[in-house]
């Protein structure tokens, strides 16, 4: 399990006008993540999502004032090592970022970026990591005959199921992914929403999904987390929280998500 405890992160501003300036962009979240379970992290942009994601892993940028704890498994990542930190990353806790479909090497096949990937991470040989690259497309919901094109020979969607193939590519038990719908069409964003619950269903793979888009992330949730302007506002069954949010600004949500679905179709 992946708790969240007290998170509170300060960003130091070092550059332009902002310089003496500093952003409490997280205070005081606390959260968990189990396997198996599909768990959405959602709110409006500037809210602090991906700045909770990216802690998990250690990746905020340095000079970064981090206070609380982020504990896998009763181990606190706060206090790890880069060393201990690049043993875990991938291989125990895999992230998706923001964006990361267009963030593949162009002059790369997919297929090579995975492989990279199993080289660097696990030592395998190019032929066993070949090997590995059917089984963990079709986990991604991709044909594996793609993994020879290069990005640019991807649709958007097909690219963002290749970053998720990649980010399985260590089998790791928990999944970060930051707004991996976003810039897609909706029947498209179904289909990896699916493919995200069926990866924590069917192969236990804890989820941490972060979206902007309320209605999405209530829908794909098993438990629904809301942040606003750093903290958390909502946290429960999607269904509860529609029913009785607490936070006025989530009753907003709540209410045009309400009216979304009652719009006959
Ligand atoms: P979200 O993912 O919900 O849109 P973020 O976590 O990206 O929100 O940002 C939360 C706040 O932290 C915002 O005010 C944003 O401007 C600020 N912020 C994010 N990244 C940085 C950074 N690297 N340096 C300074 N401020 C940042
Ligand atoms: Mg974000």
């Amino acid at each position: 399990m992946i708790e969240i405890r007290n998170l509170s992160v300060t960003y130091s501003r070092i550059t332009g006008k902002d310089r003496n300036a500093a952003a409490d962009a997280v205070k005081d979240v606390s959260l968990a993540i189990e396997k198996g379970r599909l768990f959405a992290l959602a709110g409006e942009s500037g809210s602090g999502k991906s700045t909770v994601l990216m802690a998990i892993p250690g990746l905020l940028p340095r000079g970064t004032k981090i206070s609380g704890q982020i504990l896998l498994d009763g181990k606190d990542l706060l206090s790890m090592t880069e060393d201990e930190l690049n043993r875990i990353r991938w291989r125990r806790i895999a992230l998706v970022p923001q964006g990361a479909m267009n963030s593949f090497t162009p002059v790369i096949t997919v297929g090579r970026h995975v492989e990279e990937v199993l080289s660097v991470h696990l030592g395998l040989s190019k032929k066993e990591a070949a090997e590995r690259i059917p089984s963990l497309f079709a986990l991604a919901g991709l044909d594996g005959a793609l993994a020879s094109r290069y990005p640019h020979e991807l649709s958007g969607g097909q690219k963002q199921r290749a970053a998720i193939a990649l980010a399985l590519a260590c089998e790791p038990g928990y999944l970060l992914c930051d707004e991996p719908t976003t810039a897609l069409d909706v029947i498209t964003q179904q289909g990896i929403i699916t493919t995200l619950k069926r990866l924590s269903d069917e192969k236990g793979v804890g989820i941490l999904l972060v979206s902007h888009d309320l209605p999405l992330a209530a829908s794909a949730a098993s438990k629904l987390y809301i942040m606003k302007d750093g903290a958390l506002v909502e946290e429960g069954d999607p269904r509860t929280i529609a029913a009785h949010p607490r936070n006025p600004h989530t009753k907003a949500l709540v209410n045009a998500l309400l009216e979304l679905e009652e719009e006959p179709s």
